[in-house]
C-alpha cells in the first residue's frame, strides 16, 4: 500500500512512525505541521498567517491547509512514490476536500492507520517531547532521551521544546483534537478504510504493527 494516512491525536507518534515508513518504503511524507513550521521559521506570508493559530494550539483555517496539500499532491513524485499524510486532515471539511482531490487525481486512499493513545499519556508525551529543528529528530526526556542532554544524537543540533508543547497549549490542542478531529474516526470507518493500531506500545512495536498491516504475511 502506498497511499496512506496516519490519524491520531497530537503526541500519538504519527511523525515518528511516518519518518520511518517514508524511509523504508520511499513513500512521500506529507506533514502539514512540518510545512507550517518551516513557513513560520522562514517568516513567509503563510508562516505569518499560521503563527497565531499554531502558538495557541488552534487549527489553521481549512482553506489554507487544503491549498497546501493540494499543491503537494499534484507534484509528479507523489504519483510515482505514493504518499503518507500526517496531521492532515484534521476536520471533516478537510477530509471531504481530500476525498474530492484524490478522486480527481485518480489516487484513492488505501488505508487510514489510527494510532490510539490514552489522553493522559498524550499530555505527558507532549510536554516531555524535545525535537531537533535542524534534522527533525524527536526525543522524549524519559522514554527516549538524547545521549547528551540538550544535544541531538543524529546531527549534534541543539534540542528545543516546540512552543506548542508547553502545558497550557497542549491542553488546548487535545481539546481541539477531540472536538474537531476525532469525528474522522467514524468518517473513515464508514468508508471501510480505518485500521486501529495500539499507539501505547513502544515505538518499535507500533512500527511492527504498521508493517504487518502494510505487508500482510504470505502476500
Ligand atoms: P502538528 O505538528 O501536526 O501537531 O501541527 C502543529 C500545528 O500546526 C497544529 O496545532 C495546527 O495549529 C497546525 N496544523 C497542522 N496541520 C493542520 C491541519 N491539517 N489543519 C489545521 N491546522 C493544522
Amino acid at each position: 500500500m502506498r497511499r496512506l494516512m496516519l490519524l491520531g491525536p497530537p503526541g500519538a507518534g504519527k511523525g515518528t512512525q511516518a519518518a520511518y515508513l517514508a524511509e523504508r518504503y520511499g513513500v512521500r511524507h506529507i506533514s502539514t505541521g512540518d510545512i507550517l513550521r518551516e513557513a513560520k521559521a522562514a517568516g513567509t506570508p503563510l508562516g505569518l498567517l499560521a503563527k497565531g493559530y499554531m502558538d495557541r494550539g488552534e487549527l489553521v483555517p481549512d482553506e489554507v491547509v487544503i491549498g497546501l496539500v493540494k499543491e503537494r499532491l499534484a507534484q509528479p513524485d507523489i504519483r510515482e512514490r505514493g504518499f503518507l499524510l500526517d496531521g492532515f486532515p484534521r476536520t471533516v471539511a478537510q477530509a471531504e476536500a481530500l476525498d474530492r482531490l484524490l478522486e480527481e487525481l485518480g489516487m484513492p486512499l488505501e488505508a487510514v492507520l489510527n494510532l490510539r493513545v490514552d489522553p493522559e499519556l498524550l499530555a505527558r508525551r507532549l510536554t516531555l517531547r524535545r525535537s531537533c529543528p535542524a534534522c527533525g529528530a524527536v526525543y522524549h526526556l524519559e522514554n527516549r532521551p538524547p545521549k547528551v542532554e540538550g544535544v541531538c544524537d543524529i546531527c549534534g543540533g541543539a534540542l528545543v521544546q516546540r512552543p506548542d508543547d508547553a502545558e497550557e497549549t497542549v491542553r488546548n490542542r487535545l481539546a481541539v483534537y477531540s472536538r474537531q478531529t476525532e469525528p474522522l474516526i467514524a468518517y473513515y470507518t464508514g468508508r471501510g478504510l480505518l485500521v486501529e493500531i495500539d499507539g501505547e506500545q513502544p515505538i518499535e512495536a507500533v512500527r511492527q504493527a504498521i508493517v504487518e498491516v502494510l505487508e500482510p504475511a504470505g502476500r
